[in-house]
């Protein structure tokens, strides 16, 4: 019941999100009230918006860390796959904790790509289109459902635009699969998913195995701008606490070894 009072801000907190709300140290403390206002906040997210979804929700960006090894984690695209979220809220904690990672990482974290299909559950933003398959890709396929050009969805626009002026390194980006988890890879990233697989657990799914996924990020990330794009597909329903426990020593890994 503790450990429930001490989650419900995290497992609550999809729109008011503060990836700092820790959920492990508080209870160190007596009473989750106390709790959460002694808790030490060793990191204060500034967000920055980066645009508007089409029903005017921010997208927001935080930064961590000044290391050249760039690296893009976003939390969710499709706004019924939400079981990354707690691994959205603590990986920067995580970051913060191990040493040196902060000189050799800048961490951007973008929080929720699709924050209309999160507030109705849905795969889609709220015109219905899958912000996972509107980017100028090669395999881009017009339809109602994936845009009727590259990046006419202002969400995908707005990831797009980042992508371009960052150029990260690595893109990480957190979905959830109906019946397994898997890490999955575009680009030159087939190192990376294997040693993400190594200490997950979770194996590694080559993207031709999947149904074709025409105009995706991972399309465009990888194949078109040549950077590696891991997509992290957790395992639908999997409690996401759980699911960021097996997968924080791998995320580590690939977030800070090139
Ligand atoms: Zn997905």
């Amino acid at each position: 019941m503790r450990l429930l009072l001490l989650l419900l801000p995290l497992l609550t907190g999809c729109v008011g999100f503060h990836p700092y709300q820790g959920a492990g140290r508080a209870s160190e403390s007596s009473g989750a009230a106390e709790a959460a206002s002694s808790a030490p906040a060793i990191w204060q997210p500034e967000w920055t918006e980066i645009g508007s979804s089409r029903e005017n929700r921010p997208l927001r960006v935080a930064r961590l860390g000044h290391g050249r090894r760039r690296v893009l984690w976003i939390g969710g695209i499709h706004g019924n796959e939400r079981e990354g979220r707690i691994s959205t809220a603590e990986l920067p904690r995580a970051l913060i904790e191990t040493p040196g990672a902060l000189e050799l990482v800048t961490l951007t974290i973008l929080e929720d790509v699709n924050p209309d299909g999160t507030a109705r559950n849905t795969r889609g933003n709220a015109m219905g289109v899958d912000l996972n398959r509107n980017y100028p890709a090669d395999n881009f396929k017009p339809s109602r459902l994936f845009g009727l050009r590259p990046l006419d969805q202002p969400e995908a626009r707005a990831l797009h635009d980042l992508i371009e002026l960052e150029r990260p390194h690595l893109v990480i980006v957190a979905h959830s699969w109906h019946d397994d988890h898997f890490i999955n890879f575009d680009g030159p990233a087939e190192h990376l998913a294997t040693r993400f697989s190594q200490l997950s657990g979770y194996r590694v799914q080559s993207s031709q195995g999947i149904a074709p996924t025409p105009g995706s990020l991972g399309s465009w990330v990888g194949n078109t701008m040549g950077i590696p794009i891991l997509t992290l597909e957790y395992h639908r329903g999997r409690d996401p606490w759980a699911a960021w426990l097996e997968t924080k020593a791998a995320i580590l890994a690939v977030v800070m070894e090139g």
